[in-house]
């Protein structure tokens, strides 16, 4: 029976939206809590509201997962005389740890603004604005024949994918020289004599960003002492990142259809929109939670429509001025979806990991402040 502790888990989060992606303004990761506490159980939730907290606790709950972060700014003090003060004190009576995955998720892959993008429809999605473009590494190491298809498999979790194509490695067989010196226990050749070995030359590309954990792979399954392996940075560049997304829709349809179609998907009561009805629509920009910013890029973009939350007065009068189709399907429809994504990849990914006694449920609690 294996149990995670919060650490463990804040490593899986990681996984689906590493924290190197989050915007600088932003404050994701593990908000409140103990690193080093064993979690049994996890609740999935879009905002760390006192309702949420209670909710948590009451199901004997560890760990609280969200997408909004309960600490933005540097706190000057926690007390019961905030709102934010006392779901602070609240949790770490409870022993309850909360980690955010806020902009960090927004723009991973497969985060949430794909995950809203294949509900509405879209295929063929590119990233609206361009955040972050992922650095490459060359990571070339020497090993054995006999050793080349467990480094391999060790090395391949960390391989960047090359397009639609994963466990990208090269190999090649050569010569390696070494003398072992005093004191050391070669794995194979003896001490002060120089040893020619068969060795393959195995090359992978790794994304900067995973480059530590790849090294650290590499020492455990290396069957050396003393592993030669180099690490080239690379001018190609990586997969581009980005808050948004833009994407087509399978058949064109009308602006005045596709709301009423947006309305049922994200299970809203109702939704605003700008621009002539009538209007074709094919592609499509959205911004999970609040993009009403990102007119000028959807715009630029060649989007028909912008579907996002938050929309003010005059950021509606500017996509009228751009001739940009504009639908506000507010920011909690918009984001809630990710509730039961996470819950549920969360679970497998635990599973996957061995975590068997490790459950993730999801807040049924939560509701929209807006109503009509
Ligand atoms: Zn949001």
């Amino acid at each position: 029976m294996k149990i995670p502790k919060t650490a463990d888990i804040a490593g899986v989060v990681n996984k689906i939206a590493p924290i190197t992606l989050a915007e600088a303004w932003d404050n994701p990761g593990l908000q409140v809590g103990d690193p080093a506490a064993e979690v049994t159980r996890i609740m999935v939730a879009l905002d760390p509201t006192p309702d949420v907290i209670d909710s948590a606790l009451k199901a004997s709950c560890q760990l609280l997962v969200t997408h909004h972060p309960l600490i933005f700014k540097p706190l000057k003090s926690i007390t019961t005389a905030t709102s934010n003060g006392s779901s602070i004190q609240k949790a770490i009576k409870g022993g309850l740890s909360i980690i955010a995955m806020h902009t960090n998720y927004d723009i991973a892959s497969g985060g949430l603004n794909d995950l809203l993008a294949s509900k509405i429809g879209l295929s063929k999605c590119a990233p609206l604005k361009v955040t972050t473009t992922l650095g490459l590494v060359k990571l070339v190491v020497f090993v054995p024949g006999d050793q080349l298809e467990h480094l391999r498999a060790a090395l391949f979790p960390y391989a960047a994918a090359e397009g639609k194509y994963r466990d990208c490695s090269f190999a090649a067989g050569g010569i390696g020289t070494f003398t072992p010196l005093e004191g050391a226990a070669p794995f194979t050749g003896t001490v002060g004599t120089l040893a020619k070995v068969p060795e393959e030359r195995l090359e992978l590309l790794i994304e900067r960003t995973q480059l530590p954990r790849a090294v650290r792979a590499l020492l455990a399954a290396h069957p050396y002492e003393e592993p030669a392996f180099d690490l080239y940075p690379l001018l190609n560049e990586g997969e581009k990142l980005g808050i948004g997304r833009i994407g087509r829709l399978a058949e064109p349809t009308t602006l005045a259809e596709y709301v009423e179609r947006l309305r049922i998907i994200l299970s809203a009561p109702a939704l605003r929109y700008v621009g002539d009805p009538t209007a074709r629509i094919s592609k499509v920009a959205l911004c999970s939670g609040s993009g009403a910013s990102l007119l000028h890029d959807a715009a630029r973009s060649g989007a028909d429509l912008l579907v996002t939350g938050d929309v003010k007065y005059h950021e509606a009068r500017d996509a009228e001025d751009l001739g940009l189709a504009l639908i506000d399907a507010g920011h909690f429809p918009t984001e809630i979806i990710m509730v039961d994504e996470i819950t549920e990849r969360l679970g497998r990914a635990l599973l996957a990991a061995g975590y068997t006694e490790c459950q993730v449920e999801a807040c049924r609690t939560e509701s929209d402040p807006f109503r009509i």
